[in-house]
């Protein structure tokens, strides 16, 4: 660690004591933002625990949807996003506007929205879900006879598949997941003809069927500490690979792709982190009328999980 690294960490330890913060940083984080981060984790584990926090201020190393969540959860903490430009394309491929509209043609159906989602968006939702805990909520909702599922076509693809039931999909995707191609995964097999290949569900259909597991990140992190395997290819955003080294030294990861990289997760660096608690910025707050009907499509979710 240089100088300048071991000074901005100080006074980032300083202040958060001060201002009674806590950081959280997402799987996909810069690795000096997840090594200073109090708590490391996917959007499921990262909302658990901006619920359970005692701080007065969390700080969120994440994208624009995370923070909103964790607002939506703990109205009366302050929520700061350290680069307020860290969004999420695959969240903005959907507005609430749009579902409305999608509600109308299936007045019936039940929404289940991807937790990459706007608070808008999940304000006009049943029931909010991610990668983690998607296949158990669907699979309890036997009776619901239409279900719409929004934004991201490939988790929803992948979810139809595991239980064997057509969902009405919205045409949304993760640009950096896309980057993964059946190619990649096709070659680092044939170069680690032992390895085990991991991928996540955001990943296209043809990456996920040559994949020994699809799992959330959280999911990939248990496997890693629990699995003989020794060599292991990551289909997931490449940030992942920092924390899967760091627990588990003795085994190699591979990223199924080099350019699987979130150039949103990356805006987040150490400076922009002291600066947010310095300036107390920026501050992520969801109206309250959203954020109430945004908090039973989480709530819903947190109960089943
Ligand atoms: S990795 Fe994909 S889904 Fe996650 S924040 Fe980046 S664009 Fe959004």
């Amino acid at each position: 660690m240089g100088n300048r690294e071991a000074e901005l960490i100080g006074k980032i330890q300083r202040l958060k004591e001060q201002r009674n913060a806590v950081i959280l940083a997402h799987n996909y984080q810069l690795g000096e933002v997840q090594d200073i981060a109090d708590f490391v984790g996917d959007s499921l584990q990262l909302s658990q625990s901006a619920a359970k926090t005692n701080a007065d201020v969390i700080v969120f190393c994440g994208v624009h949807f995370m923070a909103e969540t964790a607002s939506i959860l703990c109205p009366d903490k302050t929520v700061l996003l350290p680069d307020i430009n860290a969004g999420c394309p695959m969240a903005d491929m959907i507005t609430a506007e749009r579902l409305r509209e999608k509600k109308n043609e299936l007045p019936e159906a039940l929404v289940i929205c991807y937790i990459n989602s706007s608070a808008e968006v999940k304000a006009e939702s049943d029931i909010c879900c991610t990668s983690a805990n998607a296949v158990p909520i669907i699979e309890k909702l036997s009776d619901v006879q239409e279900i719409i599922f929004v934004p991201d076509q490939y988790l929803g693809h992948y979810i139809s598949s595991k239980i064997g039931r057509r969902l009405n999909l919205w045409p949304g995707f993760c640009p950096t997941h896309m980057r993964i191609m059946p190619e990649d995964i096709l070659r680092l097999k044939q170069r680690y003809p032992e390895g085990k290949v991991i991928v996540h569900p955001e990943c296209r259909p043809e990456v996920i069927s040559l994949a020994d597991k699809v799992l959330s990140t959280g999911g990939m992190c248990r496997y890693a500490t629990q699995s003989e395997a020794r060599e292991i290819i990551i289909g997931t955003e490449k940030g992942l690979i920092h924390r899967l080294r760091k627990e588990n030294p003795d085994t190699n990861f591979i990223p199924a792709s080099e350019r699987a990289i979130c150039p949103n997760m990356k805006l987040i660096n150490l400076e922009k982190i002291l600066w947010a608690l310095e300036e107390m910025k920026y501050q992520v707050k969801v109206p309250e009328e959203i954020r109430i009907k945004a908090k039973s499509a989480v709530d819903r979710m947190l109960e089943v999980v």
